[in-house]
Order: structure tokens, then C-alpha cells, then sequence
């Protein structure tokens, strides 16, 4: 006998059903189309020992089967026996077929398993993280944005040195996103870490890292909105000349970065799935044109910044040219109405876990801030 769930954090699946003899089905939730693709369900074996196969299927209520198979095939994680961490399951135990795919796994008697495409990093783990690294390394300090619309807390540490350049780091506007939350958490831990490199930067610059900016739509296994049904990466929706965004965590951090000067504004996102023009492990980058930008010098550090992800990171890993970003994006009017420079990295879920994100992660942070440092210093 075989029970299904996702009533825990993060968790993702509905309408989990037998359809015959070791054969199951269930659906995701989705919130709009493309985005409608992740799951993280449990099955737990109160029976004998069992071959079984799971099928995944699109959401009905989102109705785009094309969306949701783009994001396959990808890296299908279980849990180790421990339940401690993730494996990846073996690429012939996965289908794709059109509009649903198809998971074989084996479970033992007794046991539990969960089953993902995309290793969670939950807000509660990170919230301990961070306050763990406030309490073991004594040279940065929590702080909260406020709280979100389901009045959670959205936090981060600040480090480094008050009066010098102000550098924002973020990710989960997208709360499934994974990756992207892995990488700011390693971001954190370099840069209060005692790495002379770390140390350096530490000295020169003042660092506000929020790996978690929409706590609900984490909690809640979401794939890209707020609880108020918003998209904080498109976050002024169809009115990109708004004032401000009018959404609860969408106002935080547009006050966050514009109501003191932000000298550099760096978003982690993902996204899953192997692509066949494409190389390992299939990273990305958004930019926006540089005539965007105002003030000539704050154009001059963004075109090296571009220069950098370019030629230093692995985003043109999946593409050779970046994507562009939307107009209705906190990147584009930043950039706009500010001349905020950016660094904007998908990180490709498919390639990566924990370790992997934080490698990527700190490869784009670390050389962004060495041609950042140097700009600034040159001109
Ligand atoms: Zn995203």
C-alpha cells in the first residue's frame, strides 16, 4: 500500500490516485503558463517491498502541457535512505512523453521516499542558516525587509563596511527556484567567511544578501508567484512606469534597493531541463541594453559586468547571447531610473544541487566583484 503526499514545506503534487496495478498518477500545481513544472511529493510504503511507476502530469487548471514538458527531461532527485539528502535517479528510470512523464522507482517495505525535479532549499533551513552564520562568524548582522503577505519575515544578513559601495544580493523572487537560494546561502558564507579574498571585499564594500525574497510562495511550493498571486521578477506587471510595485514584497524590495543608494544589484535564478543546443550544465544571463543607462560611468562598469558574465561565468553555457530583460523588471528599471548595474545568473536546476549552485554561484559573485572593484577604482 502506497500513500502519496505534499503537505509539507515546499511540497508540490494534487489528485495523487492508482490508476492500475502499481501504476499511480498525480498532477502539479501550477501558477501560469511555463511556470508549471515542479513537484516534491513523499510516497510511503506500508506494504511489502514494490516496483512502481509514478506518473507526472501537467496542471489541468494551468492547461499548458507544452509549458510544463519544456522543463524535460531533467535530473529527477530522491531522497537517500536517511532522508537527509537528494540523489539523482538514473536517466532510464525517467520518461518524457508529451503532456506527463513517468518515474519508476522501488521502494522497500516500510520505508519513505521523496521525489523532486528540483532540490528544495527550504525557508525555515535558511532562515537557521542564516541566523546560525550571524552567531558563529560575529561579523554580520540579520535583518528583515518586513514581512510578506502571509507575514512571514523576509530576511537576510548584512556584512562588510558601512560606508563603502552598497551591494544587494538576492534570489527565490521565483520560489521554486532552488538554485538560485543555494547560491546566495554560499554567497553569505564567503563573504563573512575567513577567506582573504572575503576579508578584502569585507573592508571595501557593505553587503545585504536576501536568499529567500518570497518566503510564501517557498513554504508553499509555488512556482512563481507571491501570495497575493504576483510575480516578483515581473513585479510592475503591465505597468512598468509605476511609481512602485504595488504588491506587499514587491514594494520591500524596490524600497530596499532605491531608498538608499544601491551601487550593485545581484538576482539568482533557475530554471530546469537539458536543452539541445545547449552545453553542460546549461546556465543562462539577462541583460538589458546598455543605452538604458543614464550616467555614462555607471555604463561603462555595467558593459564590464556583461564583459564578465560573458567570458567568466558559465551563463552562455545554454545560449551565446543573453536573454533580455522585461521592461516590467525591478533589472530594467533599476537600471532606467537609477543607472543600477546588475549581474542576473540562471543557474540550470538540472545540473544542479546544493554544491553545484554554490559553485556556480560564487564563480559569478567572485569575479563580478573583482571587475566591480576594479571599475569602481579605475573608473
Ligand atoms: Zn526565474
Amino acid at each position: 500500500m502506497l500513500k502519496f503526499s505534499s503537505t509539507f514545506e515546499c511540497g508540490n503534487g494534487k489528485n495523487f490516485c492508482q490508476i492500475s496495478e502499481n501504476r499511480y498518477r498525480c498532477e502539479v500545481v501550477g501558477d501560469k503558463k511555463v511556470y508549471c513544472y515542479y513537484f516534491c511529493f513523499e510516497v510511503e510504503n506500508t506494504g511489502g517491498d514494490t516496483s512502481f511507476t509514478v506518473e507526472v502530469w501537467h496542471d489541468p487548471v494551468v492547461n499548458d502541457p507544452e509549458g510544463f514538458i519544456s522543463h524535460f527531461p531533467t535530473t529527477i532527485w530522491v531522497t537517500t535512505d536517511d532522508g537527509k539528502r537528494f540523489h539523482a535517479l538514473e536517466q532510464t528510470c525517467c520518461h518524457t512523453l508529451d503532456d506527463h512523464i513517468e518515474i519508476s522507482l522501488f521502494l522497500k517495505q516500510g520505508k519513505k521516499l521523496r521525489i523532486t525535479n528540483n532540490w528544495p532549499c527550504t525557508y525555515s533551513d535558511t532562515c537557521n542558516f542564516l541566523k546560525n552564520l550571524v552567531k558563529d562568524r560575529k561579523n554580520c548582522k540579520l535583518f528583515s525587509l518586513g514581512t510578506s503577505a502571509g507575514n512571514r519575515e523576509i530576511l537576510g544578513i548584512k556584512t562588510g563596511n558601512a560606508s563603502g559601495p552598497r551591494i544587494l544580493c538576492l534570489a527565490g523572487q521565483h520560489p521554486v527556484e532552488f538554485p538560485g537560494i543555494w547560491a546566495c546561502r554560499a554567497i553569505a558564507d564567503f563573504i563573512t567567511s575567513g577567506i582573504p579574498l572575503a576579508e578584502s571585499l569585507r573592508n571595501k564594500f557593505l553587503f545585504e544578501i536576501i536568499p529567500v525574497a518570497n518566503p510564501d510562495g517557498n513554504v508553499a511550493g509555488r512556482n512563481c508567484f507571491t501570495d497575493e498571486g504576483i510575480d516578483l521578477y515581473q513585479v510592475f506587471g503591465d505597468n512598468p512606469d509605476r511609481k512602485q510595485p504595488d504588491s506587499i514584497e514587491g514594494k520591500l524590495l524596490w524600497r530596499w534597493a532605491t531608498e538608499q543608494r544601491t551601487d550593485l544589484w545581484i538576482n539568482f535564478h533557475c530554471y530546469l531541463g537539458w536543452r539541445t543546443n545547449s552545453e553542460f550544465p546549461y546556465d543562462g544571463w539577462y541583460q538589458v541594453p546598455y543605452d538604458v543607462f543614464k550616467d555614462h560611468s555607471k555604463r561603462k562598469i555595467y558593459r564590464a559586468l556583461c564583459d564578465t558574465m560573458r567570458l567568466l561565468t558559465d551563463a552562455p553555457s545554454t545560449s551565446t547571447e543573453p536573454d533580455t530583460h522585461w521592461l516590467n523588471s525591478y533589472e530594467y528599471q533599476l537600471a532606467r531610473r537609477f543607472s543600477i548595474p546588475h549581474a542576473f545568473y540562471e543557474i540550470n536546476g538540472a545540473t544542479a544541487g546544493p554544491f553545484q549552485s554554490a559553485k556556480r554561484g560564487l564563480k559569478v559573485f567572485r569575479n563580478i566583484m573583482k571587475t566591480f572593484e576594479h571599475v569602481m577604482k579605475n573608473g
